[in-house]
């Protein structure tokens, strides 16, 4: 049987999804073992535009990105967007709530006029996207999850429900009882609330549940007298280009 084809692309990112991948050692051996790698370029040279699975990180920062990804879609039969950058425009985002103007000459200087940019957005903004790898930076295991779902032409399952049910399962102290403030309550699980765990709150990497004014942890907000648009403004970091956050 042929090998499904597969390329590795990135737009603005700081390529910690790619990453991630070359990280998996002994599980990416056995990746490599059951498909052909035509393009990694963080892990190997020479590229193919014949493939059939896209893993695309960064999100889309230029006009002149466009033309490139619109390629990279109609070349590929699915195509997955790797990282917070990819899925939600990420971190690249801050700099849609500041003047363009003063954005580019903080970063380039005097040389400002030479570098092409405007806001950032994530790949759905400019193509369709069959499957969204959460998180910055994603997980290894929900990557190879995907990877091997897509390989068996199954629909990877992503969890649906909020931060919040990984976190009582971990028994974590609610930040919000220690005076912080936590995006768990609307942001989709699947990292077992690790940032909880490890003594931070949720920054909302992973994006927003789907529906979150049905699919909210609304209790949590509740009994500390926030609503779902109270904590959607406080966190534009990741969720800055979402319509329930503008
Ligand atoms: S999602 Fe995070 S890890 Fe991935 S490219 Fe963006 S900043 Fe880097
Ligand atoms: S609000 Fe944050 S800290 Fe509190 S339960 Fe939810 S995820 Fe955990
Ligand atoms: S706890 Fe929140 S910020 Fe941390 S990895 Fe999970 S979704 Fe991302």
């Amino acid at each position: 049987m042929e090998k499904a084809k597969v390329a590795f692309f990135d737009f603005a990112s700081c390529e910690g999804d790619q990453l991630q991948v070359i990280n998996l050692e002994e599980d990416l051996l056995k990746v490599v073992e059951a498909v052909e790698i035509v393009s990694f370029r963080e892990a190997m040279k020479g590229h193919s535009d014949d493939y059939d699975i896209a893993f695309v990180e960064g999100s889309v920062t230029r006009r002149s990105d466009e033309a490139r990804l619109k390629e990279i879609r109609k070349n590929a039969k699915v195509l997955v967007a790797l990282g917070a950058c990819a899925t939600l425009g990420g971190v690249n985002l801050l700099k849609n709530f500041q003047e363009a103007e003063n954005v580019r000459k903080f970063v380039y200087g005097d040389k400002a006029f030479q570098y092409e940019t405007y806001p950032a957005r994530p790949l759905k903004a400019v193509v369709p996207v069959d499957i969204d790898i959460h998180g910055c930076p994603i997980n290894r295991h929900e990557f190879v999850m995907v990877f091997k779902s897509l390989l068996l032409g199954k629909k990877p399952e992503i969890p649906n429900y909020p931060v919040c049910v990984e976190c009582k399962m971990a028994e974590s102290i609610c930040v919000f009882e220690m005076g912080m403030t936590c995006l768990g309550p609307v942001t989709r699980a699947g990292c077992g609330a690790c940032c909880v765990t490890e003594g931070s709150y949720c920054w909302g990497c992973r994006g927003l549940v789907d529906n979150p004014n049905a699919d909210s942890q609304r209790e949590v907000l509740a009994k500390y007298g926030l609503g779902l648009r109270d904590i959607l403004n406080k966190f534009r970091l990741y969720s800055g280009f979402s319509e329930v956050a503008q």
